[in-house]
């Protein structure tokens, strides 16, 4: 049975309507989504709707084989021009200066109408980067259903050996072949559902920052991700076997979250305190204390212990806030080495030290406040059950401090507390992490949170 195809993205011209859920005006995504069995026919179509007649295909060894070549040839066939720009590598192609200018100069060499990538995350971030830099146009042609970036318009680039984020364009098209996303790696996949459990985490730190400091909330948006998540967590085992339907059902989910992004404009309705310990580890690899881990991997794991600390929360919703003493300690130095004095994470702690000074005295709200509040948190944490039965598949236990899950992952207790008591550093955004240190109690949650259980 082929899986029902999905179709989004083509949302009403910008600035016409506010949204009914908070009343803004999001930018509407142009980006055309098509995921199903002819995607690639709906590509061809796309390409003679919009007259490119000479494309750049750019792709690697893996992704040549995955659907590079065919869609190069069927390319071929319409009496298109089509430019290779293949990278060599099988493994470890970085987003990085010596990437970029190549896939730059194959794009000034042809002058193609538009690029088309055939990849996952690294390539469409080297893609995205370089025809931005070019201004161009790309479509991405996705191989794996392994994170939530395609529809993003920031690339994720690796720059001197450290992350950093640029603003470029998003793709003008995504046409994700089931068949091709069911023939990837199964570890990819289960990338893809880590980082697609993460949102429920996600989801309650940003309705808690609105509880808290009133930084904006919007339903629609908010629902939109939930909604695949929802979907997604139905059958995790279906979908981790590599059945088609379920994985394009994951794979709309991981595109909707990134057309949610778009919308909202930042990355807040995807990524909460669970991305910022996955960023705590990223920081930990570049320092050499311990591996790399892909994304979603380190965000499955990250999402199993935020999860504890967000209901946690809830219990005690009520407790008053202070500005927390001495928070730079030489234990904090430890963890974060030279970025601890970075102009990065010295812009955290000013952002948050006003942030607390603003709403500390405020909280708790009366009573009515507190109430309606904890009642749309609660509501936030109903899927939580759905979410740890998930992690469960992804073979993560819900205290998220096991060694060996369904691919081996270090985390022993010690990095696992220093990650909960630290993360907050990384991004200056409000989360649950936030909340409880003000409120005195992160660092004995984060102690019993990492301790293994029997
Ligand atoms: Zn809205
Ligand atoms: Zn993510």
């Amino acid at each position: 049975m082929s899986p029902a195809s999905w179709r989004a993205g083509v949302a009403p011209a910008p600035g016409d309507r506010a949204c009914p859920g908070c009343g803004q005006v999001h930018p509407a995504a142009r980006t055309e989504v098509v995921i199903g069995a002819e995607a690639l026919d709906a590509l061809v179509a796309w390409l003679d709707e919009h007259a490119w007649e000479h494309v750049v295909v750019v792709s690697d060894a893996n992704t040549d084989e995955a659907v590079a070549d065919t869609l190069s040839r069927r390319l071929a066939t319409t009496r298109r021009r089509v430019t290779r720009c293949r990278f060599p590598e099988r493994a470890g192609l970085a987003a990085d200066e010596e990437a970029t200018e190549t896939a730059r100069a194959a794009l000034r060499a042809a002058g193609p109408d538009g690029a088309l990538v055939a990849g996952s995350g690294t390539l469409n971030d080297i893609t995205r980067f370089a025809t931005h830099l070019e201004s161009l146009d790309y479509l991405s042609v996705p191989t794996a259903a392994s994170m939530d970036g395609y529809a993003s318009s920031v690339a994720a680039m690796q720059f001197d050996g450290l992350k950093v984020s640029f603003s470029a364009r998003a793709p003008l098209g995504i046409f994700a072949d089931t068949r091709v996303l069911a023939a990837a790696p199964a570890e990819m996949t289960s990338w893809g559902l880590g980082d697609l459990l993460g949102k429920a985490t996600a989801r309650f730190d940003w309705l808690l920052s609105e509880a808290v400091t009133g930084e904006p909330y919007c339903p629609v948006i908010a629902e939109a991700v939930a909604a695949p998540l929802e979907r997604c967590t139905r059958d995790p085992e279906g979908l981790l076997a590599g059945d088609e339907e379920g994985i394009s059902t994951l794979a709309a989910g991981l595109v909707e979250s990134g057309l949610a992004m778009a919308m909202a404009g930042s990355s807040r309705p995807a990524s909460g305190s669970e991305h910022h310990c996955s960023h705590f580890w990223d920081l930990l690899a570049h320092r050499g204390l311990r591996g790399h881990a892909p994304h979603g991997l380190q965000v499955a794991h990250a999402t199993a212990a935020i999860l504890r600390l967000q209901l946690d929360a809830l219990d005690r919703l009520e407790a008053g806030l202070s500005v927390p003493p001495g928070r730079r300690s030489t234990e904090e130095d430890r963890w974060l080495g030279e970025s601890a004095d970075s102009e990065q994470v010295e812009k955290v702690r000013r952002e948050k030290a006003e942030l607390w000074e603003a709403y500390a005295p405020r909280w708790p709200p009366p009573p009515s406040e507190l109430a309606d509040a904890r009642r749309r948190l609660e509501s936030a944490s109903e899927g939580f059950p759905r979410v740890r039965s998930a992690l469960r598949a992804l073979g993560i236990p819900p205290d998220g401090s096991d060694r060996l899950g369904l691919q081996p992952f270090e985390l022993d207790p010690e990095t696992l507390e220093a990650t909960l008591r630290f993360a907050n550093r990384m991004r200056p955004r409000f989360s649950v992490l936030d909340l409880l240190e003000s409120q005195g109690r992160l660092d004995t949650l984060a102690r019993t949170t990492a301790e293994p259980r029997g």
